[in-house]
């Protein structure tokens, strides 16, 4: 069975973040996003808040885990059984940058693959940042984030 983990902050989890997934489930017979906890990095939202945005908008996968972690993600990954780290790419900085941790990684644990997945144009500008940005602001983000997430974020008066 090919396991992988989807690691990242997603503070909050962007439409961006969901094309990943998706390719991830194509590729893949279980992806478990992990959600990295540091204590140390300030985030907008809180862990119970992003596991929330990401059980809204993905919860419904059988193939689909949604876990928080601390700690290395190579570590995470041998205690669920992973053998891929699945992360997006976005440009050529992105791969600059990935590519260092992917080798890092490797030296950790040499069993482990990073897998890389190329986001469409249409994501290539959205980050995590811009989208803190847009709520900090109110501004409008239903073409940023799931839907499911969007509701969370403005929920809406009734
Ligand atoms: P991290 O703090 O680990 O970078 P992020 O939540 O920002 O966490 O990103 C997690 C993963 O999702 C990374 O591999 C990142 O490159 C990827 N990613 C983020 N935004 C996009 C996007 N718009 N298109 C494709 N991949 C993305």
């Amino acid at each position: 069975m090919k396991i992988a983990i989807f690691p990242g902050s997603f503070d909050p989890v962007t439409l961006g973040h969901e094309e990943i997934i998706e390719k991830g489930l194509a590729l893949f017979d279980k992806l478990i996003i992990g959600v990295g906890v540091n204590s140390q990095k300030k985030t907008m939202f809180s862990e119970a808040e992003r596991l929330a945005q990401l059980q809204a908008a993905f919860g419904h996968h059988e193939q689909l885990q949604i876990e928080a972690f601390e700690g290395l993600t190579v570590e995470f990954a041998q205690q669920k059984g992973a053998r891929f780290l699945l992360r997006g790419l976005r440009n050529g900085q992105d791969l600059e940058y990935e590519k260092t941790i992917a080798l890092i990684n490797k030296e950790l644990v040499a069993e482990i693959e990073t897998v890389f997945v190329l986001s469409s144009g249409q994501f290539s500008h959205l980050s995590s940042t811009l989208v803190r940005e847009v709520i900090k602001y109110k501004g409008n983000i239903s073409n940023l984030v799931p839907p499911a997430v969007a509701n969370l974020i403005y929920p809406k008066p009734n």
